[in-house]
């Protein structure tokens, strides 16, 4: 019994830390947020958990950047802008695809579209400007 209250204890850190931030983290980020808390949360554990979130659609998974998957508690579609240079992650808030959009993507994929994700690549401001100097 106890051991699946402390179980769920960190699931439920591990969420609330996914909802506290919107940087997209990976799991190594969520694992260094919780470790102070928890100093015997292991990375597998904030892995399997983000996997079970991600599968029951409770978070999103935007894919890989720089080697690590990154995910958002934000599962509403919405574009992200990803810098390449130095793996930073924001939220575009760009109005939503239109349903003709979507129609013809599950069209041309002969099925049905149910979500997409929208992903702009460049430099952030910060690398630019660094960059610049
Ligand atoms: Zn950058
Ligand atoms: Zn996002």
């Amino acid at each position: 019994m106890e051991h699946t209250r402390k179980h769920s204890r960190k699931r439920d850190a591990i969420l609330d830390c996914m909802r506290s931030t919107t940087c997209h983290p990976s799991a190594e980020w969520v694992y260094q947020q919780l470790k102070p808390v928890f100093p015997d949360i292991s990375l597998g554990t904030v892995y399997r958990n983000l996997a079970m979130f991600k599968a029951n659609g409770t978070i999103q998974s935007i894919g890989v950047v720089g080697g690590l998957e990154r995910y958002d508690a934000e599962v509403a579609p919405h574009a992200h802008f990803i810098c390449t240079c130095c793996g930073s992650v924001t939220d575009l808030p760009l109005a939503a695809l239109e349903p003709t959009v979507l129609e013809e993507a599950g069209r041309l994929a002969h099925g049905t579209v149910s979500s997409y994700q929208l992903q702009f690549t460049g430099c952030c401001a910060r690398c630019s400007e660094e960059k610049s100097q």
